[in-house]
């Protein structure tokens, strides 16, 4: 039942030169710590499959502990954007975040002031723990995306102030409850044929908090088909249960 790590592993890249990232530092950490609720989790996520699903299962060998990465943090250029969890997530149980040494990343990011951070976590925020440590986290100054589907975005949307990034079928400009959403500017740029124009570390979209639209995502990676499905599945969902409370009344 539970996947707890004994100690969590993780990995730092420095300055990648990626078609999609730009120049920003990525993080990564031991898929031991994805939680169990992620929907994409053994069912298409991108990382368990193809080259980087290799680099990402080594980290449970050669990944570094916590206070190490934050050492390593702390020595980074102070221009340079982090993105955390490029495969992986944030310490935790599987359940609930690890307070402990999610804030102990927190407090190092916190004194980056010239930079954004972001990350991205499938942790379920319906778990007020979660949230609260979430809340922490953007108070110093990580932005903790919560990543997720129609269903659950439209619904974490309408009752909390968080920032949500979702995972759709097509591109779309809102949520089935009115909520904006602004495309990832990137694979916009790569479907009209312009790859590579636009950036992470040019955009930084991710890394904007407060924001008043929810960012949308279209399924990518080797099994892109697979998560397309379970988008549209969410999407569908949304409005069925729209249209019966609308019925109701
Ligand atoms: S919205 Fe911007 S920062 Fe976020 S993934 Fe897309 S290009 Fe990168």
């Amino acid at each position: 039942m539970n996947n707890i790590p004994n100690k969590t592993l993780f990995k730092i890249t420095k300055r990648t030169e990626n078609r999609k990232l730009g120049n920003v530092v990525v993080v990564s950490s031991s898929p031991k710590t994805c939680p169990l609720n992620c929907e994409f989790k053994n069912n298409g996520c991108y990382a368990e499959y193809g080259p980087i699903s290799l680099h990402w299962r080594r980290i449970d060998q050669k990944g570094i502990n916590c206070s190490d990465l934050c050492n390593e943090i702390n020595n980074l250029p102070v221009y340079l954007p982090i993105r955390f969890w490029d495969a992986g997530d944030f310490p935790g149980n599987g359940i609930t975040l690890n307070r402990k040494e999610c804030i102990q990343i927190g407090n190092v990011i916190k004194k980056r002031t010239e930079t954004k951070n972001y990350a991205y976590t499938h942790y379920d925020m319906n778990i007020q723990e979660n949230r609260t440590v979430v809340r922490m986290l953007l108070r110093r100054n990580l932005i903790a995306n919560i990543s997720t589907t129609m269903y659950q975005a439209d619904n974490l949307l309408n009752k909390y102030n968080l920032p949500v990034v979702i995972v759709v079928p097509e591109p779309c400009s809102q949520t089935p409850s009115g909520h904006k959403i602004v495309m990832c500017p990137n694979q916009m740029a790569k479907l009209n044929k312009q790859d590579g124009v636009l950036t992470c570390d040019k955009c930084l979209l991710c890394a904007q908090w407060p924001r008043d639209y929810a960012i949308g995502f279209l399924p990518h990676g080797t099994n892109k088909n697979k998560v397309l499905a379970i988008a549209r599945t969410s999407l569908e969902r949304t409005i069925y249960d729209k249209n019966r409370k609308k019925n109701k009344k």
